[in-house]
């Protein structure tokens, strides 16, 4: 008994259990004291175990404590060195923590500012103080990010970029601010200059784009005159010894005109000024349209010209024709003109086709010249010719072929060139096209498609009104409108032209856009407003020297039917008056 467990011994002391019994359960008795006993061990394992931990967890805890306090320490030195302004700010706006950097921004020594007002110290760009900068009143205020140009003590500016963010309690009350003050100056003037410089060369380029169009409007109306006569010339029988000279006149200047057309659309597209139209339009009729303006010149140098495309292909697509066909235009010029014998295809085949769109490739195949391989990259860029010798072989001004490259580029797609000296030139594009809706879709009778015109059609006694102020191009369009016996009348001016529609009725009105006293757009308004209803419907055909996209833009407005450009070739003059005829009376 003496060897139990000592809780047990009071318990079997309480019990006081005689000697008979205690014999009889000494073996419970003895388990139940092992039990105590293996309870105490484990008692005191547990307590050595907890006496461990905490020892562990006051040292980790002094190692923190250590730990915050380096760390803080390091802050404070980062924020003493750091150059852009710290600091805090109470909930009234009063500084109660900044940085040395603020010292070195304002001039204000940290001590003197801390608990009072920030706008004491921070001026607006007329040195006042900024007290309208924080919005404190505001209950839902939590952030501010401001960049403004602040004056300083020494009369200077500053432009200061200032943020701040509300400082929450745990309880989620606003409890004061936090906040940076950087000294944004250099970025912010290397930002201005960058403006001004900005400013400066879209002025220029204005300028620039300005010189372009009063120079190609001033060229183009001599130029006008010079064509004109040239054509006038060759068709009243010269001598033999004058047709040279003719021809050489009318190329001349036919040549001179492309080269204005030319620099005006890649100056055009160079500067950005150049937008894609997306409108419906009829594949089929592009392609005659090729056919038709190359049919005679292939035919003069006995090529063949073969315009074929996949027959599966949809009708109509939605793109900028206009583009499209100038790029064909210019690939098939050149390659009919650098082909001496064989053929020019042009194959258009769908290579990818979708529900909603096609992309096409065009590809037009020549017989003629080739290109070395050391030009093909050369002959892209602008004013490039392969050979010195070709401006004086064949013409041309090396300036297609960019414009080919920067429109596709514009179409997200790209020019491709395969050639070999002497057996002939590849050239081809991909474009991705959207399928038009309007699966019939014929484009409204174009004046400039030659296809329409018969032999048999005329001008005899057709009444034409022109309004025009220069005295040359007068007597140019004079020349031909007798000569294809036009009924006509001349108005110098937009006044005279309107009172002359008020007494005569005319089938037609080409109009010259800038004139005195009243310009083009502004008579042709007038004429459509006036109270004779046939006013409404008389064809109104702009004349002028100016293309720009804005001029094509306006003339819908003024009630103007459509732009034809000076100068113009007297074929195609006639070729276009009579398609404006037919479609009057089509309507
Ligand atoms: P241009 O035809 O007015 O000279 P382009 O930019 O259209 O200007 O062409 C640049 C040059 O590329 C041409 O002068 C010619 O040397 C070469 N070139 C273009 N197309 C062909 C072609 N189909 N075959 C041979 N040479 C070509």
């Amino acid at each position: 008994m003496n060897t139990y467990h000592r809780l047990l011994k009071r318990q079997l002391k309480k019990a006081d259990l005689d000697a008979g019994t205690l014999r009889l359960i000494a073996p419970f008795l003895l388990q139940v004291n092992e039990a105590y006993t293996t309870f105490d061990s484990d008692l005191q394992q547990v307590e050595g175990i907890l006496e461990k931990s905490s020892q562990e967890l006051f040292q980790t805890n002094q190692q923190l404590k250590n730990n915050i306090e380096s760390i803080s320490g390091q802050l404070s030195k980062v924020a003493g060195n750091i150059k852009d302004v710290i600091f805090e700010m109470d909930l009234d706006g009063n500084w109660s923590y900044l940085n040395p950097a603020w010292y070195t921004l304002t001039g204000f020594k940290v001590k003197d500012c801390l608990g009072k007002p920030y706008h004491t110290f921070l001026r607006d760009d007329q040195g006042k103080p900024y007290t309208n900068l924080i919005n404190l009143s505001s209950p839902n205020f939590k952030t501010l990010s401001k960049i403004f140009k602040s004056q300083q003590l020494d009369g200077k500016h500053k432009w200061l970029d200032f943020s701040l963010k509300v400082i929450k309690s745990e309880k989620g009350q606003n409890e004061g601010y936090i906040g940076t003050i950087v000294d944004i100056t250099k970025i912010k003037e290397t930002e201005l200059a960058l403006i001004e410089a900005k400013e400066k060369e879209s002025h220029a380029n204005k300028a620039k784009d300005e010189f372009l169009s009063t120079m190609s409007h001033e060229i183009r109306t001599p130029l006008n005159a010079v064509i004109g006569i040239s054509h006038l010339l060759l068709l009243e029988n010269p001598k033999p010894e004058q047709l040279e000279n003719l021809n050489t006149l009318k190329h001349s200047s036919e040549h001179l005109l492309c080269l204005v057309n030319d620099i005006l659309d890649f100056n055009k597209i160079a500067s950005g000024q150049l937008e894609l139209e997306e409108r419906d339009f009829n594949l089929g009729q592009v392609l005659n349209g090729l056919q038709s303006i190359f049919h005679n010149t292939a035919k003069e140098k006995d090529l063949r010209l073969i315009i074929k495309k996949d027959t599966t292909l949809p009708k109509t697509f939605i793109g900028d024709s206009t583009r499209l066909s100038q790029i064909l235009t210019n690939l098939v010029s050149n390659a009919i003109k650098f082909t001496e014998e064989g053929k020019v295809s042009v194959d258009i085949e769908a290579i990818e086709e979708s529900k909603n769109y096609c992309v096409l490739e065009f590809i037009i195949t020549d017989t003629g010249i080739g290109i070395p391989e050391d030009k093909k990259d050369k002959i892209f860029l602008s004013f490039a010719q392969a050979n010195s010798d070709t401006t004086r072989k064949y013409g041309g001004t090396g300036l297609g072929l960019a414009i080919c490259k920067q429109l596709l580029e514009l179409m997200d797609s790209e020019l491709h060139l395969e050639s070999e000296v002497g057996k002939g030139s590849t050239f081809s594009f991909k474009i991705k096209l959207t399928k038009s809706t309007k699966a019939d879709y014929k484009e409204e009778l174009n004046i400039f498609d030659v296809s329409a015109i018969h032999q048999q059609d005329n001008l005899k006694g057709v009444k034409i009104l022109v309004a025009e102020d220069n005295k040359v191009n007068i007597m140019v369009i004079e020349k031909f409108l007798s000569k294809w016996q036009v009924d006509y009348d001349i108005a110098e001016n937009g006044l005279l032209a309107l009172n002359k529609t008020l007494e005569n009725t005319y089938d037609m009105i080409l109009m010259d856009l800038q004139m005195p006293v009243m310009n083009g757009f502004e008579a042709s308004k007038a004429i459509r407003e006036s109270n004779n209803p046939l006013h409404k419907v008389i064809p109104i055909y702009a004349l002028s020297a100016s293309t720009g996209m804005d001029i094509k833009n306006q003339l819908w407005e003024y009630g103007i039917d459509g732009l034809i450009c000076k100068p113009f070739n007297p074929t195609d003059l006639f070729k276009k008056l009579i398609g404006i005829l037919h479609q009057k009376y089509i309507h």
